[in-house]
């Protein structure tokens, strides 16, 4: 035991040196989110300006998005840390199942451990060893503090008269400010304690040097498991459940020994979860609003007061409480008039889905889980290069409100990922999540609806039960649909939603029919960039043209933004009016407004970004697709025949080499490249 010998003197001389903190769960919430300027960054999310805490992006499994809720949090927290209201005040985050509530809980909760384990920054308690014949406490001999009181907590109460207290501080080193701002955090010992202390104190008769002998000072250990300095409390809402678990009750084995029934030591708190986070901890309340009555007005007292009592004792303790709900529980206790103080004592955050479909690839991946997968078999299981695509703008579309006067679907996704959408700008997507801000059904606000991540992932185990995945050894994308049917079927409710849902399917599916045009485009020409090329190709024809020099030769010359140098391209003025016609433009009027809005995206884009390739210009890239199919396919129905029509040799030479370069250069095993190409034959994908 390597802290057997810290003497409360020894520990406060540490303190002075600074050593060791001491501080509320709030200041130390606030230091270990602000303390690093570095890992707070500007952002514009929506088209609104906010920020992000880089250390919530840390790890390999780390926080997605949720970029509102963390800024709410962290303004909670140092809000709180400075003293404002949300110091009495419970933060509660309020949204759909799978939304990542708990895992934003649980990341945080792990950030605070590491955070704590850091040496000055770990928390200490004490523990008392009562004298050998000091009656009244039979075999006891060695009391910890329960809620994990601080050292300082213990100077501060040392003597009744608080002037005494401040004076015992000044004589271990500390200033007079340095003392005031210790009892800035004063609050009273627990009962036990207190009532032991006194105990100490007659058996010394008031000799508290001697009295300071008996306490130790001794780590607080960091568990998740045991709960310590984090712990999560699922809800109780049988009737049997008590309190039990939450506060503690009266213990049997110290009742046989201690004699005094007035001894508030007969009482074991650390049976219960809050005050094995009461030194300083955060305690999690999952679905909070699932708790019985009796156990919501424990935790009125707890959030209002920071109490935990039992039979009139209290123990005050230091606690961050943070919980969780759905939005139907909330709305059924607003119904309940009686039920208004614990609401008054919520900060409620409403977190949306992520909205995002580019950063859902990423949670798409946590989805599908790391390392290799088999099949039932035990053979190695492929998985399709488009399906984290194909799931995610699955699952984005559908927590997509419908505004069709506005933004449709696709723009709106679009814009939400920080991409073009045509003329729309990120202007009118900010106003529109303006517009939904303001519902006071909170489920129609942006974001609030639509598939969770739980809902993904059983699309992922109902593809991985069908027998064409284990038969072909692939999780081909196509299958998506019908497994995410599936899904819509058996766990949406509601008509209106589902009917919702099925009708973002048919809008996903035809940006994955657009995506496989480019793909096999792609194959076709043996390069995985070949479609970004003439996407580019395209647009720098059109910023050539609209320059003052061009001369007779329609050769201009442009800067490669992305090598920098000077090159020579002459305008094939057939290409950009094929491309055009693809984008059925017919009048001379319709082109050049066109092009106008490409040369703008020009000009702004590679101002911030010099790699920007237009590629999230979709319909841009299946024109400029459409184009070189039908021209370079010389065949009569282009590529699509001849994949499909394989009786003559030149055919089946071309399909052969082109599921070559699909498993070689674009990551498709043969059976979702030959799937791909069977699907990009077929009607449904000429539709
Ligand atoms: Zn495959």
């Amino acid at each position: 035991m390597q802290n057997k010998n810290i003497t409360i003197d020894s520990y406060l001389k540490e303190l002075k040196e600074g050593k060791h903190k001491f501080e509320n769960a709030f200041e130390l919430l606030a230091h270990m989110l602000f303390n690093n300027s570095n890992f707070i960054k500007p952002i514009l999310v929506n088209g609104r300006n906010t920020y992000d805490f880089l250390q919530f992006r840390m790890g390999k499994k780390h926080i997605i998005g949720l970029f509102e809720v963390i800024n709410k949090f962290v303004a909670f927290i140092k809000d709180a840390a400075e003293n404002g209201e949300s110091k009495e005040m419970a933060f509660v985050l309020v949204g759909e199942p799978g939304n990542g509530k708990t895992f934003f809980v649980d990341y945080l909760s792990s950030m605070y451990r590491k955070y704590i384990a850091i040496p000055e920054n770990n928390k200490y308690t004490f523990r008392i060893n009562l004298p050998a014949d000091m009656e009244g406490y039979g075999k006891i001999r060695e009391i910890e503090s329960e809620t994990f009181e601080d050292p300082v907590i213990l100077m501060m109460n040392l003597y009744e008269d608080i002037e005494q207290n401040k004076e015992q501080l000044s004589k271990t080193g500390f200033i007079d400010t340095e003392v005031e701002k210790l009892f800035k955090n004063y609050r009273p010992l627990g009962a036990d304690t207190e009532f032991i202390l006194r105990d100490l104190k007659n058996y010394y008769e008031g000799d508290i040097e001697k009295v300071k002998e008996c306490f130790d000072i001794v780590k607080v250990p960091i568990s998740e498991t045991q709960g310590t300095i984090t712990g999560k409390y699922p809800a109780k809402d049988k009737l049997t459940s008590s309190g039990v678990d939450l506060v503690g009750e009266e213990s049997i084995q110290r009742l046989l020994h201690i004699t005094n029934s007035n001894n508030p030591y007969r009482f074991d708190l650390r049976r219960g979860a809050l005050a094995r986070v009461g030194g300083g901890g955060i305690h999690f309340a999952d679905e909070i609003f699932k708790n019985k009555t009796d156990l919501l007005k424990i935790y009125l007292g707890v959030v209002q007061n920071r109490v935990i009592e039992i039979d009139a004792f209290k123990w005050p303790i230091d606690t961050v409480i943070i919980a969780t709900s759905n939005n139907a529980d909330v709305q059924n206790y607003r119904a309940n008039d009686e039920e208004k103080p614990i609401l008054d004592r919520c900060k409620f955050c409403y977190v949306a889905h992520n909205t995002n479909y580019k950063l859902q690839e990423e949670l798409t991946r946590y989805a599908l889980g790391e390392g290799d997968k088999t099949t039932f078999m035990g053979e190695k299981l492929h998985i399709d290069p488009n399906l984290s695509y194909t799931l995610s703008v699955i699952v984005t579309l559908s927590r997509l409100p419908r505004s069709d006067d506005k933004l449709t679907p696709v723009e709106m996704m679009k814009l939400s990922a920080g991409e073009v959408a045509g003329e729309k700008s990120v202007k009118t997507l900010a106003e529109l999540v303006d517009q939904l801000e303001h519902e006071s059904d909170t489920t129609k606000r942006f974001g609030q609806k639509g598939l969770g991540q739980r809902d993904l992932a059983r699309m992922i185990n109902t593809q991985r039960s069908y027998a064409e995945t284990n038969e072909g050894k692939c999780m081909f994308s196509l299958n998506v649909f019908k497994a995410a049917e599936e899904v819509i079927l058996d766990y949406v409710q509601d008509n209106t939603e589902r009917a919702k849902y099925f009708d973002d399917l048919k809008i996903a599916k035809d940006l994955y029919r657009k995506r496989i045009r480019t793909e096999m485009f792609n194959a076709f020409m043996d390069e995985p960039e070949a479609i970004k090329k003439d996407v580019m190709m395209y647009v720098n024809m059109i910023v050539g043209m609209g320059r003052s020099d061009l001369g007779p030769d329609k050769i201009i010359t442009y800067r490669d933004p992305q090598t920098k140098k000077m090159q020579p391209i002459k305008i094939d003025e057939r290409f950009v009016n094929a491309v055009e016609s693809e984008l059925e433009m017919k009048t001379q009027e319709q082109k050049e407004s066109f092009r106008g809005q490409i040369r703008k995206i020009y000009a702004q884009r590679l101002q911030t970004d010099k790699n920007y390739d237009f590629m999230d210009n979709v319909d841009l890239v299946k024109a400029v697709t459409d184009t070189r199919l039908n021209s370079d396919i010389a065949s009569a129905g282009g590529l699509v025949g001849a994949l499909a029509n394989r009786t003559n040799e030149d055919n089946e030479k071309l399909y052969n080499r082109i599921v070559t370069t699909m498993k070689n250069k674009l990551g498709y095993c043969t059976t979702c490249a030959q799937k791909t190409i069977e699907f990009f034959c077929t009607q449904d994908h000429q539709s």
